[in-house]
Order: C-alpha cells, then structure tokens, then sequence
C-alpha cells in the first residue's frame, strides 16, 4: 500500500519509513509532486493535521496522513500551542521563539509544559486521530545544541538534560512525535493491507 505523508521533512519520512513493514511505502509530497503551500489555518493542533491529510487525499486520491506539534504552557494556559513556530512573529525564527518564551516565564516558578503532536490518518475513506504528549519543563537558559525548535529550553520530565543535548534516538524514543508515531505504526502494522 501506498501512503502519503504530507511533509517535505525527510527526516520525519526516513523516521516513520524505518518504523513500518515493506508493505507499506511511504511517499512525500513531492513524491506525488503536490508543491502546494498547505496553510495551517486551524486553531488546533488535530485541525491542522486533519486540513492537511484531507487537502491531499481530496485533491490527489492517496491514502495519506498529517501531523502537527505545538508546546503547551501551563501557566500560559497551552500557548504558544498551535502557534509555536510563529511564536515571536513572522518569519519563524526559534532563536526569537525561546527568547520570547523566556522572557514570558521569567518570574515564574511554574516552568511546567508540554509538547503536543497531532497525527490524521485517512484510510480507505475513514479517518483516525493519534497523540503523543512529552511532559516536561521550560528551563531558565538554553542547554545543548542538538535538535530543533524548543529542544535547548525543554527538558522532559524524570531527565536532567533538555532535548538538545540528548541523542537524536534518545529523544526520539520518548518524544512527544515518536509517541504519535509510535501509535500510527501499530495502528497500520494492525491493519489488513
Ligand atoms: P511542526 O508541526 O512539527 O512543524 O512543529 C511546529 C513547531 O513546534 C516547530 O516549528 C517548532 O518550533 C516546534 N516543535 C515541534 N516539534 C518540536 C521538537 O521536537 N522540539 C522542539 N520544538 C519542536
């Protein structure tokens, strides 16, 4: 079977691909050549994952799914959330992101958040919904240079190093997208193809 996932990512692709039986193959969007700009105009994480696996099976007729993640606040009440990558603003800039964030945080004693990925399957005409959730803290200044995004800020919880100066694989197997993914793979591993 075929199944697009909805991202140029080839990190994530390479990720899930590794994760899944021969049987089911992996294609990008650019595999299916879809070079569309698919906006993520919902106010929810599951939303946007949702617009974007539709988007695809509607105008291109795959099998497809879609994720999204935000980190979630508690005392910010789960922002930036949806939000994340245009948390300081347009154009995106993570440096601009965590400073914000620290600066937001900063007589806070609260550090507590967590990050958040949805995924949307669309298969054979149903669609299903997957979560990961990695809790943690924010911590005060950044630490290790590993990763992306949030990860030098972030340390999950029952660890004393933020995601950025873990191993990619260590982090990995307890992140909030590994989770998702994790869900998803046996979901399809389950499913008769
Ligand atoms: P996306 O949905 O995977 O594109 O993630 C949206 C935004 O959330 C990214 O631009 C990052 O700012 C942040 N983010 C997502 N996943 C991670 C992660 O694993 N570590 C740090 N930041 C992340």
């Amino acid at each position: 079977m075929k199944l697009v996932f909805a991202t140029n990512n080839l990190n994530k692709l390479k990720e899930v691909q590794e994760m899944l039986p021969n049987s089911i193959e992996i294609l990008s969007l650019e595999d299916i050549h879809c070079f569309d700009e698919i906006d993520e105009t919902e106010t929810s994480l599951e939303g946007n994952a949702r617009l974007k696996a539709s988007y695809i099976t509607e105008k291109f007729g795959y099998n497809c799914f879609a994720d999204d993640t935000g980190l979630e606040v508690t005392v910010l009440d789960g922002k930036p959330g949806v939000y994340s990558a245009r948390f300081a603003g347009e154009p995106s800039s993570s440096e601009n992101n965590m400073q914000k964030l620290l600066h937001e945080l900063k007589e806070e004693e609260n550090r507590k958040a967590q990050f958040r990925t949805a995924i949307c399957l669309n298969l054979d005409g149903k669609q299903f919904l997957f979560e990961g959730v990695c809790k943690g803290e924010i911590l005060t200044k950044k630490q290790g240079i590993e990763g992306f995004g949030y990860d030098p800020i972030f340390q999950p919880k029952g660890y004393d190093q933020s995601f950025a100066a873990m191993q990619r694989n260590e982090k990995n197997k307890i992140s909030h997208r590994g989770l998702a993914i994790e869900k998803l793979v046996t979901f399809l591993s389950g499913y008769n193809i």
